[in-house]
């Protein structure tokens, strides 16, 4: 079969013949019917040798959709034909912390050598994936796998990170969404579909901030200097009650800093380096300070539903498996809009 490999650090990724995998005991072999592209795998890209963390070489992809086409023993709650999307941030299914679904925070994990599909595992941009176990795949019945297949990152990791900060997302507050590309779009008919917040979007490209007023955002701004004194304007003079940094540099994470207001959350979901100094009275009292990884099982299960009742709907590009390496060189010049997706 054909995968998108990166072979060797500082390479492109390249599309080369692999065998196509069997599923072991417990395992499910899916044939990918759409698999979504994230910045992640840019930075894992960039990453230097002497600290890689994954085995080379890598098959790329950790938003995966696919067909059953075989099962390993013991497999019995999904069958051959059914139509499913993938739970990536596998854990040991066992500890306390998986056993209330919340495997993306699995303590285990790293210890035990699980890694995700596309992270470490052999990911979803080839033409079959293995699936560790059946607990990892939601049905989506007749949802298109195309629109759906970014659910489980681009519209998980956002989902996750707004219900943590729920609390702050009353009528009446803003709250700052900041980057508006696969994550952020999602993350802004997120905040319309479940809160009455005002939402204000800021990304620095014009295409971005139409995709954010698309989206549903009530108000886009460039994501500069005068963002801050235009929040504090739009929210009365309180500051954000919540921002959501979908970039991480410093430059957004000290934006991030500066347009909250008291009490307000503050989260960490790009991972472009930027740090927060917190100290007593900076960010304002009462704030929180966090990151988020990926989501939970219960919550991809959640959004499958939300989208069947139509409340997301990502704005998808659609590729050849053959194109994935351009299609990494297009998000590195910002030219991806809404989410890639490479059908196989
Ligand atoms: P993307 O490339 O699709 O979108 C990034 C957006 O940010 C673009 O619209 C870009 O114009 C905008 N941007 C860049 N610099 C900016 C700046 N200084 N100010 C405002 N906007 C700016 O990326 P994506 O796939 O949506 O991923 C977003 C981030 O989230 C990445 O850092 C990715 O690695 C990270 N991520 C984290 C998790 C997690 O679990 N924490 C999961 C998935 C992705
Ligand atoms: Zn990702
Ligand atoms: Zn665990």
């Amino acid at each position: 079969m054909r995968a998108v490999q990166y072979r060797e650090v500082g390479e492109p990724p390249r599309v080369v013949g692999v065998e196509v995998p069997e599923p072991g005991p417990g395992q499910v072999l899916l044939q990918v019917t759409a698999a979504g592209v994230c910045h992640s795998d840019l930075e894992v890209m960039s990453w230097p040798a002497e600290s890689f963390p994954y085995t080379l070489p890598l098959t790329l992809g950790h938003e995966a959709a696919g067909r059953v086409v075989a099962l390993g023993g013991g497999v019995s709650r999904v069958g051959v034909g059914d139509s499913v999307v993938v739970y990536g941030p596998w854990g040991c299914g066992v500890c306390r912390v998986c056993s209330t679904g919340r495997e993306n925070y699995c303590p285990r994990a790293a210890e035990l050598g699980i890694r995700p599909p596309g992270l470490g595992s052999p990911g979803a941009l080839a033409e079959y994936v293995l699936v560790d176990s059946e607990r990892h795949v939601v049905p989506i019945g007749d949802l298109d796998p195309v629109t759906t297949v970014p659910l489980t990152d681009a519209g998980l990791t956002p989902y996750h990170a707004i219900k943590r900060s729920q609390s702050r997302l009353y009528a009446g507050s803003t709250t700052v969404v900041i980057g508006v590309g696969g994550l952020g779009h999602v993350a802004i008919q997120l905040l319309r579909a479940m809160s009455a917040t005002t939402v204000v979007a800021l990304d620095v490209r014009e295409e971005s901030r139409e995709l954010a007023l698309r989206s549903g955002a009530h108000h886009a701004l460039p994501s500069d200097g005068e963002a801050v004194s235009a929040i504090r304007e739009l929210s009365g003079g309180a500051g954000a009650s919540a921002v959501f940094d979908f970039v991480g540099a410093q430059a957004t994470v000290d934006l991030a800093a500066n347009v909250v207001g008291m009490d307000a959350a503050i989260t960490l979901v790009g991972i472009g380096g930027g740090t927060l100094p917190v100290s007593f009275g900076s960010p304002p009292f009462g704030a929180v300070v966090g990151t988020t990884y990926w989501g939970a099982r219960a919550e991809l299960m959640e959004l499958v539903d939300l989208a069947r009742q139509d409340a997301v709907r990502v704005h998808v590009e659609r590729y050849g498996l053959d194109q994935a390496p351009e299609v990494y060189e297009r998000m590195k010049a910002g030219r991806i809009h809404g989410r890639a997706v490479i059908i196989p």
